[in-house]
């Protein structure tokens, strides 16, 4: 343990229980189904937790492959070579306690998630940012953070707002919304009066993070990420990765798992409306029903509006629910994800992955030949570069090449050398999935219970009451929802942990 941890232990920066689990029988008392709609990390949380205690669980994922958003299928270049692509870059924090415990059952200690070194924020305007080497726990990362930064020297602090800074420290779940859920992100980091380029090196790449712009995005959200990410934890910024793709790694042990606990896991297969039946409900598809007790709605933003609009018996079993829909249905900003295969390589020195500020489109590269197995030998065989460009928060309504196309040339403007590169192919996706966390959205956001029996929901838009963000929230409130169903049949509860759950100087 480093000293900044154990001193940010005595300061109660460490993981902290939310629900200690147990309670029950390790094996529901009885028969017990339960339908869980969406095969993402929400979905599948769910099912591990609950096909363990011996629920009869059916995972209904209405893509090809599982993983949602962490989604890997295969792929086939022109030059014949069989690839996994998927659906971005993701970044496996360490204080994303739920999403590893789940993890856990497909690898105890972990060993396929390896650390990413070093965490630099790339600029045209200002030199690099290194994130990743901070001491990990607060205030010592905070403090070595001002310290070292050439963004922020100590003049900069003298002139900047320091009671406008002091909510940043004072995270609470209830407080922070009530007094900023109405404002934007971009009025409160306007109201720190930090240099600009502090501004953009610090505070805009972290924003961005969360698919959705400074501009449109509440600043208690954006208070409780940076509580979450920053001053809560004890496990630093850096962040792990797997070394295969996601269907390797995660997605087909994970299923395996389901299923050796009894799960079933029915790919290709999408919910088209529920129905309430008796005292628990038939959930319908294209080619059949799904009769079961307790159903989890675990599908991103706009499937559940439109899942449940297309559900009447809905508005009469759940009527808070479909009144949040029109509202929490409407996604965030449309995101972009570019991979490259190129004939050369980017300099030696590059990082694995790049953080970029202020360029108008691009908000990420990573290097996949030096990430993962199979990218990695590809380039060993060509010689060539597995580069991964993204956008976080794009126009509307813009074709995904030409995202990839301007990704690409703004690009050039940080790295010279990738003129050099010759693109053999490229895969290009955009689309606006995201959870929106626009101003005032917090009092509407629902959360995992609904005001139905035996419905419940899951996902990264999904409100919890302890700070959590992006996979994090999406295995927590999946988690949850398998409580609440185990606690309703009698079987033991799963645990539930969080990074210190309110800020370092919040009053009780
Ligand atoms: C490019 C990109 C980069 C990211 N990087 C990071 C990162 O570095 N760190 C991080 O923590 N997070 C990151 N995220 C966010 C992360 O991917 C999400 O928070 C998380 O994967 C969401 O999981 P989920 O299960 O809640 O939702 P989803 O992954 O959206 O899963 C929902 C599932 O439901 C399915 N579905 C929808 N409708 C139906 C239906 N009617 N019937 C059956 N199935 C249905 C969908 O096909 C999907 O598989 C990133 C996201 C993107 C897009």
């Amino acid at each position: 343990m480093q000293l900044s941890q154990v001193f940010g232990r005595l300061i109660g920066v460490r993981p902290h229980q939310m629900d200690p689990g147990g309670g029950g029988a390790t094996r529901v008392p009885h028969p017990v189904d339960a339908v869980v709609v969406g095969g993402g990390i929400a979905g599948m949380s769910t099912a591990v937790v609950l096909a363990e205690r011996g629920v009869e669980v059916t995972v209904l994922e209405a893509a090809p492959t599982l993983g949602g958003r962490l989604g890997a299928w295969p792929d086939t270049l022109a030059d014949g070579t069989r690839q996994v692509d998927e659906h971005g870059f993701h970044a496996f924090f360490r204080q994303y306690y739920n999403w590893r415990n789940i993890l856990r059952r497909i690898d105890p200690t972990l060993r396929f998630l390896r650390p990413v070194p070093g965490y630099p924020v790339l600029s045209a305007e200002w030199p690099t940012e290194e994130f990743g080497r901070l001491p990990p726990a607060p205030p010592a990362n905070l403090l070595t953070l001002l310290a070292r930064s050439p963004s922020l020297r100590l003049r900069d602090l003298r002139t900047m707002d320091r009671d406008a800074a002091l909510p940043l420290l004072t995270y609470h779940p209830e407080r922070t919304y009530a007094e900023f859920d109405h404002r934007t992100a971009d009025e409160l980091l306007t109201s720190l009066r930090l240099p600009d380029r502090a501004r953009a090196m610090l505070f805009e790449v972290f924003s961005h993070s969360f698919f959705n712009h400074e501009a449109r995005m509440s600043a208690a959200e954006m208070i409780a990420q940076f509580h979450f990410y920053l001053l809560g934890n004890p496990e630093g910024l850096a962040f792990d990765c797997p070394d295969e793709d996601y269907a390797t790694a995660i997605w087909q042990p994970l299923s395996r798992h389901v299923e050796r606990h009894g799960g079933h896991v029915h790919t290709g297969v999408a919910a088209t409306a529920l129905e309430r039946e008796g005292s628990g409900w038939r959930v319908r598809t294209a080619d059949g029903s799904y009769p079961a007790r307790h159903v989890v709605l675990a599908v991103d933003p706009p499937a559940l509006a439109d899942l449940v609009a297309a559900s009447p018996a809905l508005a009469e079993a759940a009527p808070g629910l479909a009144a949040a829909m029109p509202a929490y249905g409407r996604p965030g900003p449309p995101y972009a994800v570019a991979r490259h295969w190129c004939d050369g390589d980017v300099a030696a020195d590059r990082a694995i992955f790049n953080g970029v500020s202020r360029q108008a489109t691009l908000d990420s590269v990573t290097l996949y030949h030096r990430l993962e197995e199979e990218p990695r030998r590809w380039s060993a065989h060509t010689g060539g570069s597995v580069i991964e460009l993204h956008a976080y928060a794009c126009d509307p309504d813009v074709p995904a090449d030409e995202l990839a196309a301007r990704m690409w040339a703004e690009l050039g403007a940080l790295w010279p050398e990738t003129h050099r590169l010759r693109v053999r192919e490229r895969r290009a996706r955009v689309e606006a999935k995201a959870p929106a966390f626009t101003p005032g959205s917090h009092p509407a956001r629902p959360g995992v219970r609904t005001d139905a029996a035996g419905l419940y929901l899951a996902g990264d838009g999904i409100r919890t009451d302890f700070p959590s963000a992006l996979m994090e929230r999406s295995a927590a409130t999946g988690i949850l929802a398998a409580n609440h169903i185990l606690r309703a049949e009698g079987g033991a509860a799963e645990p539930i942990l969080s990074v210190r759950p309110r800020g370092l100087l919040a009053r009780p």
